[in-house]
């Protein structure tokens, strides 16, 4: 992959994918500015180091599925950046270029050429500018017109959060230290199976909570009551049997969600019929903590349990110090994961938050991501 020191753009127009996808409030203002935050450190390197004559970011925001969606517009995303550079931000709400040392174009998924990677689409957006730059770690395993297609056009390099992206992945996948901990956890195994199967190999534990136990439990034959679960799954995963895997020993049940009805801590083995299974309980924390504590590297994604619910965000909680205690390298990931360690105020003693969600999982799965690809 080449990065930002293989690339001259001193003097030229640099066109800067980056990823702008951020939530907004009912008002239409950024409510979490992450990712513009994460954008400048590329932004004022071309700029200052780099000395580029203009830097032309592309993002993306939602679904508008190649057509102009008025919501989806970029606007509330440009006085943000403006906030954060302490620059005037150029906005233009198309594609033409309009002045300024940093401008940004439209939601680049209002343009049908842009998920279908099309050719034409693509010849257009290079002829924008004199290179390119990919530090949208986000959307790396989508083949897409600007994230695919223009770099096989222009010069190109990944920016700086990409290159840290895949330097910090690749260390925990390709050349950890060990003992690895991988700790899965979220709503359906169906998404994480090929992660769980990549990882296994790679690891010393691999520590499996949240709803996608369920599914482990159901296929070890347990009780799991109304617990979320993926039956049909249950039978495809009894190959997943390893003396490194640990699952749930005890957990949160309720009789109901909404009323939280006889809300008790029960062993596995306890669990009856209308049970509902919403985190995992407080010795499976400890044996997971036990874990954590040996680990020298630290992979994580997918809360414990409910953990949106105070009464169910023990498991993740708990699991989240453990973590950061840990004077392993750790490396989180998922947008439910990173929101519920952040709850906690323990990010910064996390060594690595990726910014990708799927693009995380794809690439800690072993894929090829079509983004990082066309950098080489
Ligand atoms: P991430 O976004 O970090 O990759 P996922 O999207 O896979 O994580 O899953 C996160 C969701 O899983 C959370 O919203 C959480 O409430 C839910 N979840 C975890 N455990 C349970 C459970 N036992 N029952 C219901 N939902 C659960
Ligand atoms: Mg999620």
């Amino acid at each position: 992959m080449k990065t930002l020191k293989d690339l001259n753009v001193n003097g030229q127009k640099v066109l800067l994918r980056v990823d702008f996808n951020v939530p907004l409030t009912d008002n239409m203002q950024v409510k979490d500015n992450t990712r513009i935050k994460e954008a400048v450190p590329t932004i004022k390197y071309l700029l200052e180091q780099g000395g580029a004559k203009q830097v032309i970011c592309l993002a993306h925001f939602g679904r508008p599925k190649g057509k102009i969606v008025e919501e989806m517009r970029l606007a509330p995303v440009v006085s943000e950046l403006e906030t954060i550079l302490g620059m005037p931000v150029g906005y233009s709400r198309d594609l033409t270029v309009p002045e300024g040392k940093v401008v940004l174009l439209e939601n680049i998924r209002f343009y049908a050429g842009e998920e279908i990677n099309d050719p034409e689409f693509s010849k257009q957006l290079a002829s924008l500018a004199d290179c390119y730059v990919n530090d949208a770690f986000g959307t790396a395993h989508r083949a897409h017109g600007s994230t695919a297609g223009v770099a096989e056009l222009l010069p190109h390099a990944a920016g700086l959060l990409m290159q840290k992206e895949v330097e910090n992945l690749e260390k925990v996948l390709h050349n950890p230290e060990h003992p690895v901990v991988a700790i899965i956890g979220g709503a359906k195994i169906s998404t994480k199976i090929s992660l769980i199967k990549n990882l296994l190999p790679k690891v010393e534990y691999l520590l499996l909570g949240g709803a996608l136990a369920n599914t482990v439990l159901l296929a070890q034959h347990k009780q799991v009551g109304k617990s979320l679960v993926e039956k049909d799954l249950a039978n495809t995963i009894s190959d997943l049997v390893s003396n490194k895997l640990r699952i749930p020993v005890d957990v949160a049940t309720v009789k109901d969600i909404e009323t939280k009805k006889d809300l008790k801590i029960k062993a596995v083995g306890a669990v009856i019929a209308d049970d509902i299974i919403l985190d995992i309980g407080p010795d499976t924390v400890n044996l997971y903590e036990k874990c954590i504590q040996q680990a020298k590297t630290i992979i994580w994604n997918g809360p414990m349990g409910l953990f949106e619910q105070t009464d169910f965000a023990k498991g993740t909680y708990g699991v989240a110090r453990a973590v950061a205690d840990s004077d392993g390298y750790s490396v989180i990931g998922g947008g439910e994961t990173v929101a519920a360690v952040k709850n906690t105020g323990l990010e910064n003693k996390i060594s690595f938050i990726s910014t990708g969600g799927g693009a995380m999982l794809e690439f800690l799965e072993g894929k090829t991501l079509p983004g990082i690809e066309a950098l080489e």
